[in-house]
């Protein structure tokens, strides 16, 4: 009953935290507030989030379960991994969950140029070519911008969460050289369900998009 009380809230917490993200996305994608105060936002709220998720992060590690977001109880697995050339103290509630989650960090180990060209490109083009739309120029149509930020970003997160788990057979050691927090909010586990969610949506839209 315990262990219940005291994660509830991180688990809130995290859950709120892990919403920036969406939200950041519908900023950029869907421009609620107008072209210049949508990007603006975005870009704000995506650098800001860091500070606040990050140390969240630290607090709870030790308590949480890096894979499924539950309580780790008394005797927590270690499940250390190595993020940007630091020792992440990363801990399982079981061996289930340590092994999934080592086996998540040779595979994103083995496949860091790959994400890291999926992600980071698209993200930098998008933002570029909205920055040229705000200055009153034009690159991109923003309808092909869109997709150009939603197709390799939809096959990045995709294919890892579907992929991840031939990491298994990795003799690697696991490190994750992203913004590791992001997928400590939610759990790695449930984190990849978004993943594999959105990332079916977006590519389905695409395709629907091409045909008509
Ligand atoms: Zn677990």
């Amino acid at each position: 009953m315990r262990a219940r009380t005291t994660l509830a809230l991180p688990t809130l917490t995290g859950t709120l935290l892990f919403l920036f993200i969406p939200l950041v996305l519908v900023l950029y994608l869907r421009m609620p507030l107008g072209l210049a105060p949508s990007i603006l936002l975005g870009v704000l709220l995506m650098a800001g989030h860091r500070f606040i998720a990050r140390p969240f992060m630290l607090r709870e590690l030790q308590r949480r379960c890096f894979w499924c977001g539950g309580a780790v109880g008394e005797t927590p697995l270690d499940a250390s991994t190595r993020s940007r050339d630091k020792l992440l103290q990363a801990r399982a509630c079981s061996r289930g969950c340590r092994d999934s989650f080592l086996a998540f960090g040779r595979f994103v180990s083995a496949v860091r140029p790959v994400v890291a060209l999926l992600i980071f490109v698209p993200i930098a083009v998008y933002l570029a070519n909205a920055a040229v739309r705000i200055a009153g120029g034009s690159l991109i149509p923003i309808e092909v911008a869109r997709w150009l930020f939603k197709v390799p970003i939809a096959i990045a997160v995709g294919g890892l969460s579907v992929a991840y788990p031939l990491g298994r057979g990795m003799t690697r050691p696991p490190a994750i050289d992203f913004p590791v927090h992001n997928l400590f909010l939610l759990g790695v586990r449930n984190t990849l369900w978004v993943f594999r969610l959105v990332g079916l949506w977006w590519l389905v839209s695409w395709v629907l998009w091409l045909r008509f």
